[in-house]
């Protein structure tokens, strides 16, 4: 029986893990990764601050999808094949123990992304795989076999494809080629950028939880969690997690939006009000800047007490029946508008790509053109920022390795 050749185009974590499956479930199969770059893994080196957050400590299915603002129905059954867990153990038993911070985030304990490549590399190697960067492929054709051609104008027959370009236009431009709607690609997980006098000044200064709610049009989005001010708006984890949800509505309304803070969200409207109450006799001849009685940055609470319209040196005792509910209305329902997305990366990732309908999820092999296998997040799936995009590159990559590498 004749080798079977398998030609994987892009060398990211998506294809790297791919190909490294195939040629561990399949030792007998041939298999190349090109890369159009000088560079491997370009974004595991950069990922998650450069320590890698590799994936969640998230092992439940079901509670996993949940993180996915696309693809959650998709990755169900993806998910009871190959879930964080295996990436765990793939990982431990190939000398990289992982570790889990205390929000779920897994990192490689040396809390160094560099770790994570010089294992998948050395494993790659160990494999036999073929390597070779600056092959950016420009066109695929395919008939009894395919034929792979690159912008030096190399030609490479092989049997199969695995398409792992991530969110290169490459990418999307071969998988059309070979008869693929795109759902077009959009940014996702971003900041925000909003100037509003409440937060000048405040750069650095972080709130957890928050409670957020961002209107766009007729669509509302909300999340809780962290947030944290930046020099040109929001950012922290409750700000990413809203722009991935609201990723297409946003971009449809040019980044422009109506975002609602509620800064307390531990507290009810009705405890907030007895607390600030509380204060008017308790703490009657202080000054409500110098006294905040509830868990706040005092910074922050200065500017939310000027956004009240309350001066600075007056005390408790004189704080009236308006002022007080102007209080309350900054406290929790605090207005900002969003003027843009924020020009910093945190974690950027696309939303859209190959459209899920054409791809067989059990196989990760195209409806439209048998023989080819995506991978990663040149597919229409994206999740929130915690390690969950990487997770999607683990477990489609392993499904199409398995695939694949099948013998006819
Ligand atoms: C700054 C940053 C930080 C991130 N941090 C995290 C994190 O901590 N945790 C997490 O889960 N996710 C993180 N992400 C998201 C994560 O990096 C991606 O979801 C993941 O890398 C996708 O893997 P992939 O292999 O599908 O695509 P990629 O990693 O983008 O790899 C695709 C590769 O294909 C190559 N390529 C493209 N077109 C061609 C072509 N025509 N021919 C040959 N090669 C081609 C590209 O050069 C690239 O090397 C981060 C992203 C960014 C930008």
């Amino acid at each position: 029986m004749s080798v079977l050749n398998i030609v994987v185009i892009g060398g990211g974590a998506a294809g790297f893990w791919g190909a490294i499956a195939c040629a561990e479930a399949y030792p007998q199969t041939h298999i190349m990764i090109l890369e159009s770059s000088g560079q491997l893994l370009s974004k595991v080196r950069i990922s998650g601050g450069g320590r890698c957050n590799v994936t969640h400590a998230c092992f439940d299915p079901i509670q996993l999808i949940g993180n996915y603002p696309r693809g959650a129905k998709a990755l169900r059954g993806a998910f009871s094949r190959f879930q964080p867990q295996d990436t765990v153990r793939w990982f431990q038993t190939h000398g990289v123990p992982l570790k889990t911070e205390a929000d779920g985030r897994m990192f490689p304990k040396t809390n160094d992304s560099e770790t994570i490549i010089a294992c998948l590399q050395r494993t790659a190697n160990q494999l036999g795989i073929q390597v070779r960067t600056g092959m950016s492929v420009t066109r695929i054709k395919h008939e009894d076999q395919f034929t792979v051609r690159c912008k030096s104008r190399e030609r490479l027959n092989c049997d199969r494809v695995l398409l792992a370009t991530g969110s290169h236009p490459l990418g999307y431009r071969l998988a059309q080629q070979l008869g693929h709607t795109l759902v077009p690609p959009v940014p996702s997980l971003f900041t925000f950028k909003i100037k509003d006098p409440r937060l000048q000044g405040l750069a650095g200064i972080a709130v957890d939880p928050v409670h957020l709610q961002l209107s766009i049009d007729n669509h509302k989005f909300d999340q809780s969690g962290p947030l944290l001010v930046t020099h040109w708006g929001l950012s922290g984890p409750a700000v990413l997690k809203l722009s991935a949800w609201g990723a297409r509505a946003f971009h449809q309304s040019r980044y422009q939006g109506e975002l609602t803070v509620n800064w307390v969200p531990a507290l009810s409207h009705e405890q907030l009000r007895q607390k600030l109450r509380e204060a008017k006799t308790s703490v009657a001849k202080r000054a409500i800047a110098n006294h905040c009685p509830v868990e706040l940055p005092q910074r922050l609470w200065q500017k939310l007490i000027a956004a009240a319209g309350i001066p600075p040196q007056q005390r408790w005792a004189d704080l009236s029946k308006q002022q007080l509910r102007s209080l309350l209305q900054e406290l929790i329902q605090g207005k900002f508008q969003v003027l843009e997305k924020g020009v910093f990366k945190d974690e950027f990732v696309t939303c859209g790509g190959v459209d899920l309908k054409q791809i067989n999820f059990k196989t990760m092999e195209s409806r439209c053109c048998p023989g080819l296998y995506f991978a990663g997040e040149v597919i229409d799936i994206d999740g929130i920022t915690g390690g969950f995009n990487f997770q999607n590159a683990w477990t489609t990559a392993w499904l199409a390795a398995q695939a694949m590498g099948q013998p006819d």
